[in-house]
């Protein structure tokens, strides 16, 4: 049978690759970096389990069950309605996710009021608005909510739920799960991330990155440190693609190519391309931001998961969460696992930061929500991340829409990743996959 090769070893080029090898085509991954697992990528360091990338996955996720399911790593998968927190003011409102805790504890929803009482009346338009959109809010088929693709989430809050809404419960939601603003991202991707994050959390027993690691020890060919620098195409046909740079260029002939990177990359890489597709692909907006893990002696959220911190606060982050709370083994028994993240500005302020400078700074702004927060943790780490979560912008889903129409005049080329629909580890696995799918039929 033909040869395929899959561009990029995240999330979406695994799924496609691991489909395929299922299936016995004769595949090669390439991945530039020297591991594999892109923005799901985690290591365990004294004992910790570090997530990198993704924090967790959401009940809604059905690719991802699916594959986790095909993987035969069930038993690994946990769901947790957690407590979180909504800093106002200085004070930190907590309330729990779990219906029936609220029904069985109505006391603890009384002490919930990061709102005015004018707000709070507010607030259920928000819950009725997102259950009458709940079947066009799909993250793996954005089409369905695309007359909320041209406005903004910040537009459609302000116009539908009033300012307060807006500043203490989309915003903060919005700006924890993609770490940019809600200007930046479209109303179908903003309500999507806000009905998504209702239905509970789930997360691996060994951290997302055993998602990545398993689909990886199932896919022979898998070649790392080695970067695509060309995609070629003659004829609107694909011929293989070309690996390295001057005297050390190589070229690998192919019949199938699924390109499973970011967009701004593969408009890159297919250059071979009609300018209006690469447009396109280039026009792909992310997120930045500088990711801070603390190890620490102590839990100072208690059975807390996370806290969010609405921009009005004036802080670089947008939240925090407390990752031994997601499973316990996540971290050494009666210690914690802390992540922060820069969003937004503030990233692209701090990118450029020495890890010394980050980690006073975000010390600093976790001892004010958390004065308990130790001056010295265990150990710190930071991880950059120049494209961290893709921000589904204002008109991004029509202009991909347009690309994937176009790309059906193409022989042999098939885009992966999770652009493709609303940016999450659910998207990159079913367009992953739906790649390989396409390939299998061909
Ligand atoms: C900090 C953070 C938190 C997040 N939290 C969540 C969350 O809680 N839940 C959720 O669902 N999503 C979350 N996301 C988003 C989610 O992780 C991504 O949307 C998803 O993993 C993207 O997968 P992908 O395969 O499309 O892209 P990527 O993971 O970016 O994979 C692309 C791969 O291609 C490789 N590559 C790039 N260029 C080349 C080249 N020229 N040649 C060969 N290889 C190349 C890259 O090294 C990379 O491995 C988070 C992301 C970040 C960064």
């Amino acid at each position: 049978m033909a040869k395929t090769v899959v561009v990029g070893g995240g999330a979406s080029g695994l799924a496609a690759a691991y489909t395929l090898e299922r299936a016995g085509v004769d595949c090669t991954l390439l991945e530039k970096e020297e591991y594999s697992g892109g923005r799901i990528y985690g290591v365990v360091r004294e004992g910790y389990t570090l997530d990198l990338g993704a924090q967790f996955f959401f009940t809604r996720y059905r690719s991802v069950i699916d594959i986790i399911k095909r993987l035969g790593i069930e038993d690994q998968l946990v769901w947790f309605k957690p407590s979180l927190g909504i800093l106002r003011d200085g004070t930190v409102h907590v309330v729990h996710t779990d219906v029936l805790y609220n029904i069985t504890h109505p006391t603890a929803l009384f002490k919930f009021r990061p709102l005015s009482s004018r707000g709070m009346r507010r607030g259920p338009k928000l819950g009725v608005k997102l259950l009458a959109l709940r079947k066009k809010l799909d993250f793996d088929d954005p089409l369905k909510a695309i007359e909320l693709d041209n406005i903004s989430t910040t537009e459609y809050a302000r116009r539908s739920f009033g300012d307060e809404i807006l500043e203490y419960i989309v915003q903060p939601v919005v700006s924890a799960l993609t770490l940019g603003e809600p200007e930046e991202v479209s109303a179908a991707y903003g309500l999507g991330l806000i009905l998504y994050a209702m239905g509970g959390l789930g997360t691996l027993k060994n951290g997302i990155g055993f998602l990545a690691e398993s689909m990886a020890k199932n896919i022979s060919d898998l070649k790392l440190k080695t970067e695509v620098t060309r995609i070629v195409l003659e004829d609107k046909e694909v011929k293989g693609v070309e690996i390295g740079t001057g005297k050390k260029k190589e070229f690998i002939e192919a019949d199938n190519v699924i390109c499973g990177t970011t967009g701004t990359v593969a408009a890159k890489i297919l250059g071979d391309l009609p300018k209006k597709m690469t447009g396109i692909l280039a026009d792909i907006r992310y997120s930045s931001c500088v990711h801070v893990m603390f190890a620490i002696p102590s839990k100072p959220l208690g059975s807390v998961y996370g806290v969010a911190t609405p921009r009005r606060e004036g802080l670089c982050m947008p939240g925090f969460v407390e990752n031994s709370n997601k499973f316990s083994a996540y971290a050494p028994p009666g210690t914690g696992i802390m992540h922060t993240f820069s969003f937004g500005e503030f990233s692209r302020e701090m990118m450029d930061w020495d890890e010394d400078q980050i980690k006073e700074r975000m010390i600093h702004e976790l001892q004010m929500v958390v004065p308990q927060f130790p001056d010295e943790p265990t150990f710190c780490e930071v991880f950059r991340w120049p494209e961290a979560v893709g921000l589904c912008s204002p008109g991004q889903i029509t202009a991909v829409q347009r690309l994937k129409v176009d790309m059906g005049g193409f022989k042999g080329l098939h885009l992966a990743g999770a652009y493709l629909g609303m940016p999450s580890v659910e998207a990159a696995i079913h367009y992953g996959v739906q790649a390989a799918e396409r390939v299998l039929k061909s």
